[in-house]
């Protein structure tokens, strides 16, 4: 899966603030992603994206 700085990502599980997009702020063993609903940062290892992502856009 081809994930690159600046991607939204679209993952299967809704944020409790009601997005299901993210941004890719970094990318390396871990991703760091901005929720595009609240902003709310996280980082999340690239398995466990790749799980979950169910679309990049
Ligand atoms: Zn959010």
């Amino acid at each position: 899966m081809d994930i690159q700085v600046g991607n939204i990502v679209k993952l299967k599980k809704k944020h409790p603030c009601g997005s299901a997009e993210w941004e890719v702020l970094r990318v390396g063993a871990d991703f760091r992603l901005k929720c595009c609903g609240c902003g709310h940062q996280i980082m999340i290892a690239r398995p466990a994206l790749e799980k979950s992502v169910r679309q990049i856009l």
